[in-house]
């Protein structure tokens, strides 16, 4: 294990690196690569050195062992094989601070304390979380040990990517290629280090854009690539326009061609990705299914005398997804009721039928989309499952606020809310009080908790989540307006919760009646109440779902024949089945060792080069990046229990190996004299020695390792 660990000084790269930081007078040119050594921790000091270390296109920089990374919005030649190589088992503060310095040593902590971690990677949209976490997975990819065999699931695990960014991902205004979708991803290791398996968690696919684009937005990315892209024969036989502007649900944001993306080539880079899936009938059928949805949005309704909804254009069924065309149309223009165990069928308006198509389009590609995730956690299963740890990387769509905003921000902004809350407890507060409780002296340091937004929407019985849903157990009395006014009644005067009812005379004017607005950790966001019963009641009429399960196309069949097996019950609602899976992810981060990265933004016009002072400070404030890293300049960067200090380095101290008779704190302030460690580097707490800066323990390492 030892053996992955290298001193490099003597290095030729090294010194190359250490000439070039050298060579511009470091401090003053590039900006110190640890905040934690800034003379002052004032913000605009902060600034300036992100500035000067962003101006010499050094992205990242440290606060402890936390990292944070501005986007260049260009490709820098700082990715590459020979970079990983010259990080590969260096001590985290002998080069430049690179997200490869981050990952392996996460992964060698791993190895050392046979333990678990996870990397935590947030920040606003287009910020480069998804970016980041893809060069920590390309670097396990390439730096981990391997044999022919663990090489076919590190395959695996990188095609995931393309795959799941295809079909999870598209053009936000904020983003070309913004996650619609959270992830969360395990990379399993056995005990040599070897990357055995992985497995995938989604979180929330935001469906409504399969229907809906804004103005300037797209669809999921692969409906563009396939007609784009796809092979003549198979478009062909989808019955597919090679035009995107042919279907009503690639057209509304009004930008299916967009400069930055290219997808005739993404689409050949998908399609050999998705060898993931180990069955080619199954890939075709999954084109089947893209197919039909395009097909689906392109059924239009007319009404008849009476104002029921008709199929305009029939032709379309017969593309669609392998069900009887006769049923399939009956079932988009009437709805079946029970009454009297027989069976009536009450038609449709307009408005219904199109509700009813939309939801259908909705439900299939939401469900391909787990089947998909599904799979590729097959191909990347761990056949010895027996001894191995993780590493687990977070990467969820980061906060966003648009001109209008939904349920879908409201979902999206929560979750960022929560993420952060986690931040909060495990560093801020978890920091201080341990210091307290091991005794410790210690400088509180103040910062704002936004537990008090999270209890705003999530609190039980009296929270915004629990009021939506209550009312969508009021079919036929409830509407998003009453939501509204029962979230007055309630929230009445929360510093975190306005509505142009409850506001004072001048933000009544920024506020529209249908509207509330929260006071995030992030800043203000206004969300427009239309639409958010519907979104988290999210119904399918039962009759189409039957027509699902009978579908030749086997994704389908196998995807809604699974679907809520239990009928009499009343399915959960949207956001109550997002807040469970969160409260689940947050249990599972919380029993591993935690890596941060935190992703700023550089500007808001995507462009290099810039940046944006304002639109930075506020991210680094609202990060809390300035508290974390008063805290850890205070502090202390790293602890261990005194059992575990002293088992690892008694060998360095003849005192105290082989064994120590007494208490083993006793036994760590023998062995840390005999190491030399000055008054001020260490704390001895109740039942943990700290130590103040990384560098002390890392001496201490390489002692045990020669
Ligand atoms: P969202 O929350 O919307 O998913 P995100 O934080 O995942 O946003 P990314 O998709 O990772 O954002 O990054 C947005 C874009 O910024 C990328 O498509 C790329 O163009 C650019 N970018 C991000 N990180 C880097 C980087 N390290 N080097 C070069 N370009 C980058
Ligand atoms: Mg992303």
């Amino acid at each position: 294990m030892e053996g992955h660990r290298r001193r490099i000084e003597s290095g030729e790269e090294w010194g190359r690196r250490l000439d070039m930081e050298g060579a511009l007078t470091a401090r003053d040119r590039v900006g110190i690569q640890d905040f934690v050594l800034l003379d002052e921790t004032t913000e605009a000091a902060f600034l300036t050195n992100l500035r000067k270390r962003f101006c010499n296109d050094l992205i990242y920089t440290y606060v402890g062992t936390l990292l944070v990374s501005v986007n260049p919005y260009k490709e820098l030649d700082i990715f590459n094989k020979k970079q990983m190589e010259l990080y590969m088992g260096v001590n985290f503060f002998e080069l430049p601070p690179h997200i490869y310095a981050l990952a392996d040593n996460a992964y060698h902590t791993m190895l050392t304390e046979f333990n678990n971690h996870f990397i935590l990677i947030s920040g606003e949209s287009g910020a480069g979380k998804t970016e980041a976490s893809k060069k920590i997975l390309q670097y396990y990819a390439v730096s981990c040990p391997s044999t022919t065999l663990l090489n076919t699931v590190r395959d695996k695990m990188l095609k995931s990517n393309p795959v799941l960014e295809a079909f999870g991902n598209a053009k936000t205004l904020k983003n070309d290629n913004s996650s619609r979708f959270g992830k969360y991803m395990d990379i399993e290791f056995d005990s040599e280090g070897d990357a055995v398996g992985g497995h995938i968690l989604n979180y929330l696919l935001e469906k409504s854009r399969v229907v809906h684009q804004n103005h300037g937005e797209r669809n999921f990315h692969i409906f563009y690539q396939l007609v784009e892209g796809g092979e003549d024969s198979l478009v062909q036989q989808l019955g597919l326009e090679r035009d995107c502007q042919h279907y009503n649900y690639l057209t509304q944001g009004q930008c299916a061609i967009v400069s930055s993306i290219n997808d005739k080539n993404d689409w050949k880079t998908v399609r050999n990705a998705l060898q993931v899936i180990n069955n080619i009938y199954s890939v075709q059928h999954l084109f089947e299914i893209i197919a039909s949805v395009l097909h689906l949005g392109n059924i239009r309704f007319d009404s008849d005398s009476k104002g029921h909804a008709l199929l305009n254009n029939k032709a379309e069924l017969r593309w669609l997804l392998g069900v009887d065309a006769y049923t399939l149309q009956e079932g988009l223009t009437y709805r079946k009721i029970e009454a009297n165990k027989d069976e009536v069928l009450s038609p449709f308006t307009i408005d219904h039928a199109i509700y009813a198509r939309d939801a259908l389009a909705k439900a299939i590609y939401g469900q391909t989309f787990t089947w998909l995730v599904n799979r590729i956690n097959e191909s990347m299963e761990n056949k010895d499952p027996s001894k191995k740890t993780v590493i687990g990387l977070l990467d969820i769509y980061g906060f966003e606020v648009f001109y209008v905003n939904s349920f879908e921000q409201f979902c999206i902004n929560y979750c960022n809310e929560k993420l952060q809350q986690l931040f909060i407890q495990l560093t801020l507060k978890a920091e201080q009080e341990e210091y307290e409780a091991e005794d410790i002296e210690w400088e509180p340091v103040q910062f704002f908790n936004n537990k008090i937004i999270c209890d705003l929407i999530e609190e039980k019985h009296r929270g915004i989540i629990s009021i939506l849903d209550e009312e969508c157990l009021r079919p036929g009395e409830a509407t998003d307006l009453t939501f509204l006014e029962r979230l007055e009644d309630k929230m009445g005067n929360h510093p975190h919760f306005v509505t142009h009812k409850l506001a004072d005379k001048t933000t009544r004017k920024t506020l529209e009646r249908g509207d509330f607005r929260l006071l995030h950790y992030a800043g203000e966001v206004t969300y427009c109440v239309v639409g958010f019963l519907d979104k988290n009641n999210d119904l399918l009429y039962r009759n189409i779902k039957d027509l699902m399960c009978q579908s030749k196309n086997a994704i389908v069949r196998e995807c809604f024949s699974t679907m809520d097996p239990d009928s009499r019950r009343r399915p959960e609602t949207v956001v109550t089945q997002f807040k469970s899976s969160l409260l689940k992810l947050t249990e599972i981060l919380m029993a591993k060792e935690a890596w941060y990265i935190r992703c700023l933004k550089s500007n808001e016009s995507k462009q290099p080069g810039q940046f944006d002072e304002a639109l930075i400070r506020h991210q680094v404030k609202y990060l809390g990046l300035m508290e974390h890293l008063r805290v850890r300049r205070a502090g202390f960067a790293y602890r261990r229990k005194y059992e575990v200090f002293l088992k690892r380095y008694k060998p360095l101290c003849p005192a105290t190996w082989p064994h120590w008779r007494g208490v083993p704190a006793d036994g760590v302030e023998v062995l840390v004299q005999h190491l030399g460690y000055l008054p001020n580097e260490y704390k001895m707490g109740r039942t943990k020695i700290f130590i103040r800066h990384p560098r002390t323990l890392y001496a201490t390492e390489d002692a045990y390792e020669r």
